[in-house]
């Protein structure tokens, strides 16, 4: 319903706020973010000016308490995810400094229980769900791909290679993909894990690049392949130290659905999206690997700000080209397509300033 009705509202860009509550161990709490009511407000105070002049509000579609739970955080967005299963290309992404809950959001607390699960967990096992509770009327594939953006290069979470390729993006290549997915939708069941991409969109973009798909058909699947791709993700940050901070991961889940009493064929896709941490690295104190790492990050999360802005402000131009993330979701940013934004803040005083520059760019693309 929330949807719905916000719908009208400025293209189809939801901002939904969540605040992670103090961890154990945290100390005495020291809030400087606020939740107000129902009705999506969040006060912030400046803890260097306490009083009246030291406030701010910020007004978004959702704002959770930090004692919201991942139930409740699911059952405000899955309408959003089942649109999916009628065709829509979504977007939802968790942005916000690292330490924020980006990933519980989005996955979950390491080793999560069911109850635990994040989005990611729990918006592939309600579409194969819903999905096989409508068979017979429409039937449905469900495939999953994981990827990670790292450096502005796309990584493949799911490949069983563990030296993990490198995979340039390649339109040519690509488009002679999409066309025999077009053409094949419904023979890819048994070979769906060897043929790599198949990923197209009404919209005629190419969502993800040369990466493996697998089909999801249980519950067990999702588990094992959220798995495999957190493990991939964990060993690329052995090696370089809390990687997953400084890369963007995307699951995204591509439904093709075939009404049988019709014959037309419907493709929707849902990318989940847990961004890399948005910190401003101090230029003066990094070299080498960090401070390029840090200027990919920049570039990202601005290309993203940027693109979410021009879809939101209507304008004419919408600025895909510039980054690989921005590049890789065009086909779910914009038309027709629904885009959700979690803002994760902390809600400590030591984090007045990062959360402050996450609402401003929030309130940017809201
Ligand atoms: P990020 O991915 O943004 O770096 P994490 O998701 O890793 O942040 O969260 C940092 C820590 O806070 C983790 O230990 C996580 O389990 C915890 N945490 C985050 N959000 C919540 C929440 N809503 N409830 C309980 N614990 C949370
Ligand atoms: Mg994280």
């Amino acid at each position: 319903k929330l949807f719905n009705e916000l719908q009208e509202l400025k293209g189809n860009i939801r901002v939904f706020c969540r605040v992670r509550p103090f961890l154990p161990g945290q100390g005495a709490p020291n809030t400087v973010v606020e939740y107000v009511g129902e009705d999506g407000e969040l006060v912030v105070t400046n803890p260097t000016r306490p009083g009246k002049d030291g406030l701010r509000k910020f007004r978004f579609n959702k704002v959770y308490s930090p004692d919201a739970t991942q139930a409740e955080v699911f059952t405000d967005i899955k309408p959003l995810v089942r649109s999916v299963l009628d065709g829509f290309n979504v977007c939802i992404f968790a942005y916000g400094q690292t330490g924020s809950g980006k990933t519980y959001t989005m996955t979950g607390p390491d080793g999560a229980s069911e109850e635990d699960w994040g989005v990611n967990y729990r918006a592939l096992n309600d579409l194969f769900k819903i999905s096989q509770s409508r068979k017979g009327n429409i039937n449905y594939e469900v495939g999953v791909q994981m990827v990670e953006i790292y450096n502005e290069q796309v990584l493949d979470l799911l490949s069983d290679d563990s030296s993990q390729k490198k995979y340039p993006f390649c339109f040519n290549f690509l488009f002679l993909y999409s066309l025999s997915f077009f053409t094949s939708c419904f023979r890819f069941t048994l070979t769906l894990h060897t043929l790599g991409i198949l990923s197209t969109t009404s919209q005629n973009g190419l969502a993800v690049p040369d990466a493996r798909m697998y089909p999801v058909k249980s519950t067990s699947d999702v588990i094992t392949l959220m798995d495999i791709g957190l493990q991939n993700r964990s060993v690329g940050a052995t090696a370089m130290n809390e990687r997953s901070s400084r890369s963007h991961s995307i699951v995204t889940v591509h439904v093709c659905g075939k009404d049988m009493k019709t014959g037309s064929v419907l493709y929707g896709n849902l990318h989940l999206v847990d961004l890399a941490g948005s910190e401003r690295v101090d230029r003066s104190e990094v070299k080498g690997d960090r401070l390029r790492e840090a200027q990919h990050i920049n570039k990202s999360l601005s290309s993203l700000g940027d693109v979410i802005f021009s879809l939101a402000s209507k304008s004419s131009h919408i600025p895909y080209r510039n980054s690989k993330l921005t590049q890789l979701l065009q086909s779910s940013l914009g038309g027709q397509a629904k885009t959700l934004m979690f803002v994760q803040l902390n809600p400590d005083a030591i984090s007045y300033s990062e959360s402050m520059s996450t609402l401003k760019f929030a309130e940017r693309v809201s």
